[in-house]
């Protein structure tokens, strides 16, 4: 008998695999229905032995000591800060927007000072500002919104930024500075030999039994457990009683070129030409040595595997019910960025986890007096997420 069934073996299921089999000395059954562990994080060696990320690129940054220093005992770390130049009208810019992105776009050569006027002499009054288009129009005006962000939004999410939330442009900061870091967390760094090579170390526990290829439907009847953590799709798993919570999905096109480097940055960004948003070179990231190249297209799309949650009023209206029924749903957890339809990065997946271990822990000090419990967000929701990878 296991004491838990963890469906999933990305972040969430992985870091409270962990502690569940190394704190508390709990048998843990971990099924994923993909072929590999690491969930989206999941890196490998692609035929040329270069290190690719299957996924899209995965940048860890985060501001939280404690996330930090957790996952240090799984990994060591190479420093990098990353960065990202858009293409726009036959120009490579630093995005996000700063005073060096200004001048080379409308060859000028203003200050901090006079860039800031420049902002405030193009930015728009909008009295409340709800949607995507009213944070950047009201902060650097029309024009920069065309060229950076309108057609890229609408490539991203398939709706216009006047239909989106404000959350998504919110977090893409604009500087008057020549800072050109795409993140400024505390914390900045790619695992030293990769993500997954950091999950082998986490699920390294006699403890902890995983299961690949395996769809949890297909062993629940067969297996016995105590307690579930589910990490999956949290509309999926109460059979869509209420309908499908929206999802945009990604292809990507991932490429071998025979020439040492090929972008100019790590990611260029292009908010309007062509059918994919970016392109990555993962060498840039991982700092590995090789005569090839690896890069990957990112084309978003409507169907596909589910990764991000769209964020609309009605649609966090929709988890909202769902939310409800996993509170009532007893013995079963649900953590994670798809169980809890929320676009949350690595780091606060790990802290989500960590959370929700520690209230498992006083729950089984405590049954008597706890309910159980779904979906923590509380530490989570302290980390300001400071990701403005998708405007
Ligand atoms: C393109 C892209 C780029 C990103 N870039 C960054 C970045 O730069 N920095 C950052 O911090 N974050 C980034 N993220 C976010 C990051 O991927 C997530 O925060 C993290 O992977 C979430 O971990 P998770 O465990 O919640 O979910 P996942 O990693 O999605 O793991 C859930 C697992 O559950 C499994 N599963 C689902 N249903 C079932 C089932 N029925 N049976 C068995 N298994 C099931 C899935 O196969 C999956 O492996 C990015 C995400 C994407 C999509």
């Amino acid at each position: 008998m296991f004491d838990y069934l963890i469906v999933g073996a990305g972040f969430a299921g992985s870091v409270l695999a962990e502690r569940l089999a190394t704190r508390s000395n709990k048998k843990v059954l971990v099924v994923d229905k993909r072929n590999h562990i690491a969930g989206n994080a999941y890196d490998h060696y692609n035929e040329d032995g270069i290190l690719v990320h299957k996924y899209g690129p995965h940048i860890f940054h985060t501001n939280s000591k404690d996330v930090f220093e957790y996952l240090s005992d799984f990994t060591d770390w190479r420093p990098y800060e990353h960065r990202v130049l858009a293409s726009v009208d036959g120009q490579l810019v630093p995005m996000p927007i700063n005073l060096d992105t200004i001048n080379k776009l409308y060859g000028l050569k203003l200050n901090s000072f006079e860039v800031e006027e420049f902002f405030e002499s193009v930015a728009e009054k909008v009295p409340v500002v709800k949607t995507s288009e009213d944070v950047v129009v009201s902060k650097v005006g029309r024009e920069l919104y065309e060229k950076f962000f309108r057609n890229y939004t609408r490539k991203q999410w398939g709706m216009d930024p006047s239909e989106l939330d404000k959350s998504v442009t919110s977090r893409v900061p604009t500087r008057t500075n020549r800072d050109d870091r795409y993140f400024t967390d505390t914390y900045q760094a790619m695992p030293l030999h990769g993500y997954t090579r950091m999950f082998e170390r986490l699920l390294d526990h006699p403890n902890i039994k995983v299961m690949l290829n395996t769809d949890y439907h297909d062993i629940i009847d067969f297996i016995p457990f105590k307690e579930m953590i589910f990490t999956g799709p949290v509309d999926e798993f109460f059979d869509f009683k209420y309908g499908k919570l929206p999802y945009r999905s990604l292809e990507f096109k991932h490429e071998t070129l025979n020439t040492e480097n090929y972008l100019a940055a790590p990611v260029v960004n292009y908010p309007n030409d062509n059918l994919y948003t970016r392109i990555t070179e993962f060498k840039a990231l991982t700092g590995q040595q090789h005569p090839k190249t690896a890069i990957v297209y990112e084309y978003p799309k409507a169907e596909g595997d589910p990764y991000y949650p769209v964020p609309r009023l009605e649609n966090a209206e929709l988890y909202n019910k769902y939310k409800k029924l996993a509170d009532q749903t007893p013995n079963v957890h649900f953590v994670g960025r798809l169980a809890t339809y929320k676009y949350y990065n690595m780091d606060q997946v790990v802290a989500q986890a960590l959370t929700l271990y520690k209230k498992l822990t006083e729950k089984s000090e405590d049954t008597a007096r706890k309910p159980a419990i779904s979906g923590s967000t509380e530490l989570v929701d302290k980390l300001v997420s400071r990701d403005p990878a998708k405007p």
